[in-house]
């Protein structure tokens, strides 16, 4: 495709991500990886004769392509421990990355943050993909999560301790090309780690989010406990993972209204990821797992989409993260999670704007990409049916077009 081609995609329902009312028969022009208009009516019929491709949607919804906020592409959602997948090597988790990669972008998802990879293996992806040896969404990275000595995943190779320790990891990921610094807040499923306990003092996590701000680089961290989010927000970290609230080793956990008003008045987002236990709950039913097993991981599903009910009540601000890769969560499977997020009470439309143009805005891509609006890139897709009225229907994948390319499904 040369600079000078023409394409149009003609919509038969376009959200364009800017949380405006839908619009029929709109048809988006396409030159040069960028969207150059969005037209209906007389204009969109000229453009259509002088297309040099037509690609024809109007059985179908155009979206701007979807932005998973939480992945891990080195893993491969098959619940291999984590610990375990690691001890790969690197070039072959570079490969299991790339299709990783590949599988997000057949679901419509134009654009990932990778919030924990082994090492450099992420950012080698990402220059393979950037000299077409590979194709992929666009990638935001963390590189390895910063975390204490023996902390929740440790194994990726971001341990810190100290103040100076944590201020000299940060520049470490920096300089690898890391654009967000994720760090571990509390323990999490990593085997010897706390999840209803802070990792790191508070001196610490505030130089992490001193270091990396003035880097111009966010901060996220993955908090399951109350007390590790409110120390979070007084670091002033820009966004929480999972936000639980664990109490203690046996599993207890108790939503804090309090925390959940300071998180509101803070404007601090969560990426509630509250999919992953659904997808490992429905794999222990489709193949006739133990009962209390079932039971076990029906409780934490529950109380998950709970306590995101409690913190949507509250006012919290969110963008869709899937935590894909981890346990049974598929690389294409953010329509389960948006579905899963709207029935906590955000409307379809609110939903959409987390994984379209308010998670482009928060991770400063809203100049490129998140609405379907000119100037942007020509990040586009197409389902079948109407997300408005079923998310899930975002999984009737029938056009993936990111940078005005169009990408071939994985399978
Ligand atoms: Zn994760």
């Amino acid at each position: 495709m040369s600079a000078a081609d023409l394409t149009v995609v003609r919509a038969g329902r376009l959200i364009d991500g800017s949380g405006d009312a839908p619009l029929a028969d709109a048809t988006v022009v396409v030159r040069g990886g960028r969207i150059e208009s969005v037209l209906t009516g007389d204009a969109a019929a000229r453009a259509i004769e002088s297309a040099t491709t037509v690609l024809d949607h109007r059985a179908h919804t155009v979206l701007p392509g979807l932005i998973d906020s939480h992945v891990h592409l080195n893993l491969a959602a098959d619940a291999t421990p984590a610990e375990q997948a690691v001890l790969e090597p690197a070039g072959a988790l570079v490969a299991a990355s790339a299709s990783a990669a590949s599988i997000a972008l057949s679901g419509g998802i134009t654009t990932v943050r990778d919030t924990g990879s082994y090492r450099d293996t992420a950012f080698d992806l990402r220059r393979a993909v950037e000299r077409g040896w590979a194709s992929g969404p666009r990638m935001l990275l963390c590189g390895p999560p910063v975390t204490i000595t023996g902390g929740h995943c440790w194994f990726f190779g971001g341990e810190a301790d100290g103040v100076d320790g944590v201020r000299r990891r940060v520049r470490e990921l920096v300089k690898a090309g890391a654009d967000w610094i994720k760090v571990m807040g509390t323990g999490g499923g990593t085997p010897n780690t706390r999840p209803w306990m802070p990792a790191y003092s508070q001196d610490e996590l505030n130089a992490i989010v001193d270091e990396a701000h003035s880097r111009e680089r966010k901060v996220t961290v993955h908090c399951l406990s109350s007390v590790a989010i409110g120390m979070a927000i007084t670091a002033g970290a820009d966004q929480i993972e999972h936000a639980g609230f664990a109490k203690d080793g046996r599993g207890a956990s108790e939503f804090d209204e309090e925390m959940a008003d300071r998180m509101a008045r803070s404007g601090i987002y969560v990426s509630p990821t509250v999919s992953v236990r659904k997808f490992i709950l429905d794999h222990l039913v489709d193949t006739g797992g133990p009962a209390d097993a079932i039971a076990g991981w029906q409780r934490k599903f529950d109380n998950g989409m709970e306590q995101f009910r409690r913190l949507q009540l509250a006012g919290v601000n969110f963008v869709t993260g899937t935590d894909a890769g981890w346990h049974r969560t598929p690389f294409d499977g953010i329509a389960e999670e948006m579905a899963l997020i709207s029935e906590c009470g955000p409307s379809a439309m609110d939903t959409i704007l987390s994984a379209t143009s308010r998670a482009a805005d928060h991770h400063g891509l809203g100049d490129q990409t998140g609405r379907v609006r000119a100037g942007l890139s020509a990040d586009l897709i197409a389902v079948d049916g109407d997300p408005l009225t079923d998310l899930r229907s975002l999984r009737n994948i029938r056009l993936v077009m990111s940078g005005g390319t169009l990408h071939t499904p994985a399978r």
